[in-house]
């Protein structure tokens, strides 16, 4: 399936270069004036941000010609929790166990996987994949008396777009985005059944087949390959996308090593003292990212 081409947009003569850290310095006065993309968008988009303050030391990358974004974390989120989920799965047979502890032993199995295809470090597919996640359920709840009963019904929970919602920043920015004429795929280090989730999400919906996941590419992020699969699937060079993530490693670091741009979302609070970094969407579509 062809990358869905957006409307052609005004571009700049440097439209092919993504170097944020060159551009320019932005005067937050001056700053509905600093491209024609985002004047434009500025007034015709509303936006939910909760970035109001620009700091001196934000940048411009209207230039950008294509995002991947990111799923978990980046533009959906599990309702309920992962350790919610887990700790009702246990109960559904009897077995208690804490949200507070279900979260603690998530993070550890969840962080210690180690399982790949045979192809080697970071490689993976969707067999792989499930018995990835055999194994977390497995060590998160060691008490179940069924433990495979537990792994099915976490697994359809999951891939299930009930048990998902969208940031509230993300429809607003992917239309934004739209409009100006960029290029946007989803790439993520999920299974297949992220395609049901995205369709079942009114907001991610129109991804259709703009979907780039590890599980079918052979390769998590960071690996080279994911990047270069995702760029290929936008029909543009690295050095013309931005990868838009909450992972440091796996949306940043592995990002710059392929030669694309990133951005770390972090909503919660700073972002990243050496990365360029946004706490909301919006601030993509308006142009603009903050230096810590
Ligand atoms: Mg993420």
């Amino acid at each position: 399936m062809p990358p869905r081409a957006g409307a052609a947009g005004p571009k700049s003569a440097a439209q092919a270069a993504i170097a944020p850290a060159k551009s320019p310095r932005i005067d937050p006065s001056s700053f509905p004036e600093y491209s024609m993309e985002s004047s434009v968008l500025m007034s015709t988009v509303p936006f939910e941000s909760t970035d109001q303050a620009m700091p001196e030391t934000c940048r411009s990358w209207t230039d950008a010609e294509g995002f991947i974004f990111d799923a978990v974390g980046t533009l959906i989120r599990p309702v309920p929790s992962v350790a919610e989920a887990y700790a009702s799965a246990a109960s559904r047979q009897g077995a208690h166990i804490s949200v507070d502890e279900a979260r603690a032993r998530f993070q550890v199995y969840f962080a210690s996987d180690a399982i790949h295809a045979d192809r080697g470090h970071l490689s993976t597919d969707e067999q792989t994949e499930r018995r990835r996640w055999r194994t977390i359920v497995e060590g998160v709840l060691p008490d179940v008396a069924d433990p495979a009963r537990a792994f099915e019904e976490l697994w359809e929970h999951f891939g299930n777009p009930g048990s998902w919602r969208c940031f509230s920043d993300v429809g607003p920015a992917l239309r934004g985005l739209e409009a100006m004429g960029v290029r946007v795929c989803v790439g993520s280090n999920f299974d297949a059944r992220l395609r049901g989730v995205i369709a079942g999400l009114p907001e991610l919906k129109h991804f259709g087949d703009d979907l780039v996941i590890s599980s079918e590419v052979g390769f998590k992020k960071p690996h080279r390959s994911f990047f270069e699969k995702a760029c290929a699937h936008l029909g543009l060079e690295p050095r013309q996308v931005v990868c838009v993530g909450d992972d440091l490693e796996n949306d940043v670091t592995g990002a710059v090593q392929a030669g694309l741009s990133a951005v770390l979302v972090s909503r919660s609070g700073p972002g990243h003292e050496a990365h360029p970094w946004v706490s909301s969407l919006a601030a993509l579509v308006q142009g603009r990212y903050c230096r810590a």
